[in-house]
């Protein structure tokens, strides 16, 4: 134990750790408050007090894939399917400006209806705003990438969901590792703040693959990474997993900000989905990111990844309110920049 604890404060000071050290952390509980602890005087440190809010547009749950573990899958006959329109869009990220937002994440299915040209149009909409504009939208060509870039799109999120190659096959039928890969370094080349990360707990993954992929992380130098325990859901072929491993994935998270002391991590909404205060639990093990929704009405229950997805019911207004004051009560503040990485101020 003494040994595990002298390994934490390398990871602390040093930020460095080979995979074997990854894993004996991993692997043992007894030290769990330390690594948090240690997670969040790094998070502190570099990226100080300030929760950076990122508001979450879901703008269609129509997919192309089939994923196996996601409720969005093309399927799932039991989604009630929907599309907002260019003017939805824009009227909720108006909204969103109100309430203080500095950044919208746009986050859907990959669903071809919006093509290269309309989402063009929504990217431009949103930037007129003068907000940082995050996507996530899966896999596109990288001439697809670099108009979106040259739209204003700032940031992106593509999750490698697990760098182990054959379970993410075996998850993502008829999608290649590969491409994936090629996705997140033609995004870096671009000039994207680039967003990757994975789920915990899927069926047949393992303490060295979660090493894995933690030290891709650090490869590839991530600027953001949300990591979230995966949750099955009944109308997926994988209903009768276990998953739910909301410790294992706090505890990637963790290890995560001490390798990559300056980036954003999320406090994932999957973790509030297993705990009341998973959010917060996550906020003080090294997280710095909340993403709260603020699509409006009935689309918050239809964009249904997973079930016990929180706020389903509440409102934009509601949902701003209760994240500011639940970050208040740990003692943190809501950021009034725009919280890209190393903190730059500039918003192109
Ligand atoms: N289609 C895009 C974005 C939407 S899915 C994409 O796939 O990149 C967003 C994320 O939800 C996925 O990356 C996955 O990590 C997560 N997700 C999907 N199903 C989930 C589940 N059952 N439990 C937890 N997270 C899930
Ligand atoms: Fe589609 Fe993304 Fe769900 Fe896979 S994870 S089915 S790509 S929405």
């Amino acid at each position: 134990m003494i040994n595990l604890l002298q390994i934490i404060n390398k990871a602390k000071t040093e930020h460095t750790l080979s995979k074997e050290e990854i894993i004996s952390i991993l692997s043992c509980n007894n030290i769990n408050e330390e690594l948090f602890n240690a997670a969040d005087e790094v998070r502190k440190k570099y990226v100080s007090d300030e929760v950076h809010l990122r508001g979450l547009i879901e703008f269609t749950n129509i997919c192309k894939n089939n994923c196996l573990y996601c409720g969005l899958r093309r399927d799932n006959k039991n989604l009630v399917k929907y599309r907002l329109t260019q003017e939805q869009i824009f009227d909720f990220a108006t909204k969103a400006k109100s309430f203080g937002y500095k950044t919208i994440v746009l986050q859907g299915g990959e669903d071809d209806y919006y093509t290269k040209d309309i989402m063009i149009n929504i990217i431009k909409s949103i930037k007129s705003l003068g907000l940082a504009l995050t996507l996530s939208i899966g896999e596109k060509t990288y001439e697809e990438y670099k108009a979106f870039r040259e739209a204003g799109a700032d940031r992106y999120l593509l999750r490698i969901e697990t760098t182990d190659k054959k379970l993410y096959e075996y998850l993502d039928p008829g999608m290649s590792h590969e491409t994936r890969l090629k996705c997140l370094k033609n995004l870096k080349e671009l000039g994207y703040e680039v967003g990757s990360g994975v789920m915990v707990g899927l069926p047949n993954q393992t303490i060295e693959s979660y090493a894995d992929d933690i030290l891709y992380f650090k490869e590839i130098n991530a600027d953001m990474l949300g990591i979230g325990p995966f949750i099955p859901n009944e109308d997926t072929p994988l209903a009768g997993s276990k998953g739910k491993e909301l410790t294992m994935a706090l505890k990637v998270m963790a290890i995560t900000r001490l390798l990559l002391p300056d980036i954003n991590i999320p406090a994932t909404t999957a973790m509030e989905s297993l705990n009341k205060n998973g959010r917060l639990m996550a906020l003080q093990s090294g997280a710095n990111v909340v993403m709260p929704n603020v699509t409006e009405g009935d689309y918050r229950k239809h964009y249904a990844l997973y079930p016990g997805k929180i706020c389903t019911g509440d409102t934009p207004a509601h949902c701003r309110g209760c994240i500011t004051g639940k970050i208040n009560s740990i003692g943190r503040t809501v950021s009034e920049s725009y919280g890209f990485r190393g903190n730059k101020n500039t918003n192109n």
